[in-house]
């Protein structure tokens, strides 16, 4: 890391400035009786800010947006959305708030938003505030998928506010600090479409690209440019949840980055036992968002941004429809290459396997472990003793036992490779019972089963004696998991 640790903080404002028509000046509300809960270490040194100074109490006032800094123009920005495929022309910042962005230890600019800061002109008829439970819980997880090496916003702070927020029952309030590579969603482009400002979209596509892929700014059509870069980082990000058992759980297009950054820790959940219907959200009745339908919902918002690029893409209707159109059926190659060649990754063959022989592998042994209930994550580990000459731990889980010998025979034929299987298989991960048993207690006051939990996910793929329970699947007593939205 080049330069010192500050004991004080510089905030760009390039979106607050180059992108004003959706970006609405305002402050945080003032919660005099702020105390960390968790502060990210090593997220802050990275950020190239110093520890002590965010445990300060000018570090809180910055961490809940109380602190002015001069230059910093904080902002809740305008965004608009399809949720649940229903469009809403304006959602925006409703809680949250850009406070500018940090230069970090490599020179990337870093979006430092607040979720819970308050109420803004955006807020509906929401209270504009978070309980502690869930911004815990968007810490948790975006720390282990970041340490799973999934691209996702970090969690920098979680700050309790000391103010209760009336939910179905009266809770603790707190304020997420998150960091992002940016907070362009592919609402905010359906934001500029819609206000018929063409001007405004290609000024949003270039901040886009200034941000996000600079070298692109010298492409021959910059929209088309990022249409295709965003399609193969999301083709490559839904994938990887895929292979990690990961249901986002409201992937509306305001929750959809164009950095493709996993973001918006709502109601999400890892799959146990493995369902290819598994949806945890209690509004998601239809099961739109279930675990198996997230490429094809990915696939749908993607179009939604393609439409809205098509007035820059190209004045001619027709033909920014077929250029569109063109980009968009790069999809699904494109994600499917990265579906088969993650899966055999977690078998421990190589990607150059022919299409033939790995698909139907692949997908035979799915339906095996759907059929047992097999548990997603620890079948994979179990497996890679199965590489080194012990099938037992993995085949005793399944209980067709037939099945799964038969498919082991052709797997080990392969010559599966055991080391590379534990490099990408991970041993914890946040279980949905040990997340909330970690929020519960910090309700309660106690830190202590949230710290070990970060600590058990944040080393995902390095076995460690002490930490057996944070391996094992839920026990039978926690029954079907719901999680729930808009908390
Ligand atoms: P989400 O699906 O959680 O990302 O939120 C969708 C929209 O609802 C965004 O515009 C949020 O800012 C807004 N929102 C969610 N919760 C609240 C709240 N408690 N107060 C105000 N706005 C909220
Ligand atoms: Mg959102």
């Amino acid at each position: 890391m080049s330069g010192s640790l500050q004991a004080t903080v510089t905030l760009q404002n390039h979106f607050a400035r180059e992108m004003p028509q959706m970006a609405l000046p305002w402050r945080a509300e003032d919660f005099p009786d702020r105390r960390m809960v968790v502060l990210n270490e090593p997220l802050a040194t990275e950020l190239g800010l110093d520890p002590a100074f965010l445990r300060d109490e000018d570090g809180l006032r910055f961490l809940t947006g109380a602190l002015d800094l001069e230059g910093a123009t904080p902002v809740a920005q305008a965004y608009a959305g399809h949720q649940f495929g229903g469009y809403s022309p304006r959602l925006g910042d409703g809680r949250a708030l850009l406070l500018g962005e940090i230069a970090d230890a490599g020179g990337r600019l870093r979006d430092i938003h607040l979720k819970g800061s308050g109420p803004t002109p955006f807020s509906r008829s929401g209270d504009g505030m978070a309980a502690q439970g869930p911004m815990l819980r968007e810490y948790i997880v975006s720390e282990a998928m970041h340490a799973l090496g999934i691209p996702t916003t970090r969690s920098l702070a979680v700050v309790a506010t000391g103010q209760k927020v009336y939910r179905e029952t009266v809770l603790p309030g707190a304020v997420l600090a998150r960091v992002a590579s940016s907070h362009l969603r592919v609402g905010s482009f359906q934001y500029a479409a819609a206000r018929g400002d063409l001007e405004l979209l290609r000024r949003l596509v270039d901040h886009a690209l200034d941000r996000h892929h600079p070298e692109l700014l010298q492409a021959e059509n910059r929209p088309l440019a990022l249409l295709h870069a965003v399609l193969s980082a999301q083709a490559s990000l839904v994938a990887q949840w895929m292979h990690v058992g990961f249901v986002h759980g409201v992937m509306n297009t305001d929750n959809m980055t164009i950095s493709g950054e996993t973001i918006d820790y709502g109601p999400c959940a890892f799959v146990d036992a493995y369902d290819p219907a598994a949806v945890y959200s209690s509004i998601d009745l239809a099961g739109r968002y279930a675990y198996r339908n997230q490429p094809a919902m990915a696939g749908w918002n993607l179009a939604r941004f393609a439409e809205a690029l098509l007035p820059a893409i190209h004045d001619d209707r027709e033909q920014a429809i077929a250029l569109a159109q063109d980009a968009l059926n790069t999809f699904v190659p494109q994600y499917s290459a990265a579906w088969t060649s993650g899966f055999l990754a977690k078998l421990g063959l190589r990607d150059d396997l022919e299409e033939a022989v790995a698909v139907p592998l692949l997908e035979d042994l799915l339906t095996l472990m759907q059929g047992s209930r097999v548990d997603f994550t620890s079948f994979f580990r179990r497996l890679g003793q199965a590489a080194r000459g012990r099938p037992e731990p993995a085949r005793e889980i399944f209980i067709d036992l037939a099945g799964f010998d038969a498919w082991a025979e052709r797997w080990q034929a392969l010559a599966p490779d055991a080391d590379a299987m534990d490099a990408v298989n991970p041993i914890y991960i946040p279980r949905n019972h040990l997340v909330e048993e970690a929020l519960a207690a910090a309700d309660e006051g106690d830190l202590e089963p949230l710290t070990r939990l970060v600590d058990a996910v944040t080393r995902p793929y390095t076995e460690r004696t002490g930490l057996e329970r944070y391996a094992e699947p839920a026990p039978e007593s926690f029954g079907k998991y719901r999680t729930f939205c808009g908390t």
